[in-house]
């Protein structure tokens, strides 16, 4: 079974990012909600390439109740973290995520999971 590898889930609030986002990092984020059985369904997943907690105070107050994040060491890991969870959690088909992750212009880096990229 398909795995985020992230912590939480948390409430989608700026006080609950503050209180468990504390680090200014790189990171990957996934925004749902938590169903009947307890679970956290996945709707979208991200990255930020310099500050993860800043790019999850984007979505508060839009569509998702919760989300999971992790840190990442450096941009490449959340690029190539962010191409997993995408093609992991169903891809566009399943996700509100309507395109592949996208790279930062010139970088050259490369899904590990598709040929995208080239
Ligand atoms: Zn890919």
């Amino acid at each position: 079974m398909a795995t985020l590898n992230m912590n939480g889930s948390y409430e989608l609030t700026a006080a609950k990012i503050d209180a468990v986002v504390t680090r200014t990092s790189p990171g990957n984020y996934a925004l749902g909600y938590v169903n009947n059985e307890n679970t956290f369904v996945v709707q979208y997943v991200g990255r930020s390439d310099s500050d993860v907690a800043a790019r999850l105070k984007q979505h508060v107050g839009k569509k998702y109740k919760s989300f999971k994040y992790s840190y990442a060491t450096s941009p490449k890991a959340a690029f190539e973290k962010e191409c997993v969870n995408y093609h992991d959690f169903g891809e566009s088909k399943l996700l509100d995520n309507s395109i592949h992750p996208d790279r930062p212009a010139g970088s050259g880096w490369k899904c590990p999971r598709c040929s995208i990229f080239g």
